[in-house]
């Protein structure tokens, strides 16, 4: 009786995971495909399917179905495929029903004022135009977090909707120890009198070759293009639809070569991770990413550990050097090498280098801690933000347009999301290392361009297990090792170290 209700449980679940889908395959199309005269109804038809995913997800009778289900021995085991897709269900269903139907209205309309206000401060430069907004949002923030039940503190409320499990404290910690070994090594990059001459990554490289070159790096390191696609888009994204269908984008810059090419390797990294979830359980939490946190490890371990890496570029560099001989025919290989793992504080998060990028995160991490909890008002923001900067980037923004403007995520709603970008960094230094030592030297397979190995021993590790573990369970199941800051320091310091001529 009990494996009925399971049955009509799934059943449910991944009926409601097709008009998910829809909604994916929707977004898609807006972000590649949409003339602009069809936006309004597109906001429509988005808004409709949103209504009726939310009202499947929320109904009376899955809640009946879990309570009969959550104490029943198909639950028994937590990490079991049935009992990882009942309590992930609950879990969700708990979290959707807590929130009162007029906060729902509430922060989906915020979502939409609240951007377009953002967007309009940015351009004008004018932070006091978007303050009236910010404080709403912060306001109605708190409010959910309160709707979900903070016991000690809110943003462990907030952080929980993309790290499952992680608490404030934890992360706090983590990226304390990571903020005091970062910081002098940047002073020290700085010191050192080293740098690479970057000029050669901005001559002329034509898109068509460019996109021919990104493309074959992408299904070199395994993105399969038989179930997915590569388009252009403003700002690139990776959008899983189901089974078989996974699309990343992005953006083309003739007189910049990096851009495209490790943002491409980025978002197949992504898309890899999504290509090896278990397509029978597609809708069910074994079948679905774990978090956002080991969604972003994946993503930087290609285009970071392994694209960055000296070792991927004795393989590749030829074919870079016939591919534009007019801009690279007389670069070497380690001077180019060099140029792309170039590390410079500078304002801007979205064009940081892999070092100074998380110290970016960090200030937005405990920034957004002091206004959900009360100890900043949104007045004393941009100061408060401009003085961390100088302070932990030696570098202060003259406008709020060049600082605490330059993010989308605050108009959009999303406080708690940024230190998933640093969790991602960290976690992918520890399970690299981890790969490394069971099936390495990694260096030596990616010089001759041979990736299948790691890209097997993730699908076996994490992709795989779907959200049978919490993120941070799963990752000290697989490396031993519980979260820490050491493994990306480890892998920072033995790569900047020779680069930059560092004791
Ligand atoms: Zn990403």
């Amino acid at each position: 009786m009990h494996s009925k209700t399971y049955e009509r449980l799934c059943q449910h679940a991944q009926e409601t995971a097709l008009l998910s889908a829809t909604q994916s395959l929707l977004f898609w199309d807006e972000r590649t495909m949409l003339p602009s005269a069809g936006a309004e109804y597109r906001a429509k038809q988005t808004a409709h399917l949103a209504g009726l995913i939310h009202n499947r997800q929320t109904a009376p009778e899955v809640g009946q179905w879990l309570a009969e289900l959550i104490d029943s021995p198909l639950a028994a085991d937590r990490h079991s495929d049935q009992g990882a897709t009942i309590r992930q269900l609950k879990r969700l269903y708990d979290k959707q029903t807590r929130l009162p139907q007029t906060l729902v209205e509430q922060l989906a309309a915020m979502e939409v004022t609240g951007q377009r206000a953002w967007a309009e401060a940015r351009r004008n430069n004018d932070f006091a135009a978007f303050a009236t907004h910010l404080e709403r949002i912060v306001d109605l923030s708190r409010q959910k977090a309160n709707a979900y039940g903070c016991d000690e503190c809110c943003y462990d409320a907030l952080l929980d909707d993309y790290e499952p499990g992680a608490t404030t404290a934890q992360v706090a910690e983590v990226l304390d120890g990571l903020r005091a070994e970062l910081v002098p090594l940047v002073a020290e990059i700085a010191a050192s009198g080293r740098k690479p001459n970057t000029s050669i990554l901005r001559r002329h490289f034509p898109m068509e070759t460019q996109e021919a070159f990104c493309r074959e790096a992408a299904a070199a390191i395994g993105f399969d293009f038989a179930a997915g696609r590569l388009d252009v888009t403003d700002h690139p994204f990776c959008c899983d639809i189901t089974p078989g269908d996974c699309r990343i984008t992005t953006r083309y810059d003739e007189e910049f070569f990096p851009g495209a090419f490790f943002g491409v390797l980025h978002e197949a990294g992504h898309g890899m991770y999504e290509q090896g979830l278990r397509e029978e359980f597609f809708g069910l939490p074994p079948g679905q990413s774990v978090s956002l946190g080991i969604h972003e490890s994946q993503s930087r371990m290609w285009e970071n550990l392994v694209a960055r890496s000296q070792a991927f570029w004795r393989w590749l560099f030829p074919s870079a050097r016939n591919a534009f001989p007019a801009a690279l025919g007389n670069v070497a290989s380690d001077e180019f090498y060099f140029a792309i793992n170039d590390v410079e504080p500078s304002l801007i998060r979205v064009e940081a280098d892999e070092a100074t990028y998380n110290l970016h995160i960090i200030i937005r991490f405990e920034l957004e801690q002091s206004l959900l909890e009360g100890d900043l008002s949104v007045a004393d923001l941009p100061a408060a933000w401009n003085d961390k900067y100088e302070q932990y980037l030696g570098v202060r923004p003259e406008t709020d347009a060049d600082g605490v403007l330059q993010d989308i995520h605050w108009s959009a709603g999303l406080i708690g999301y940024f230190p998933t970008y640093t969790l991602g960094n960290l976690y992918a230094a520890q399970l690299f290392e981890k790969a490394d030592s069971d099936i390495g030297p990694l260096a030596e397979h990616f010089s001759r361009g041979e990736f299948a190995g790691l890209l097997k021993w993730l699908r076996q590790h994490i992709h795989r297990r779907g959200m049978c573990c919490a993120p941070a369970e799963l990752a000290e199941q697989v490396t031993g090792q519980t979260l820490s800051h050491q493994p990306l320091m480890r892998y920072l310091r033995t790569k900047l170290g020779p680069l930059y001529q560092l004791v």
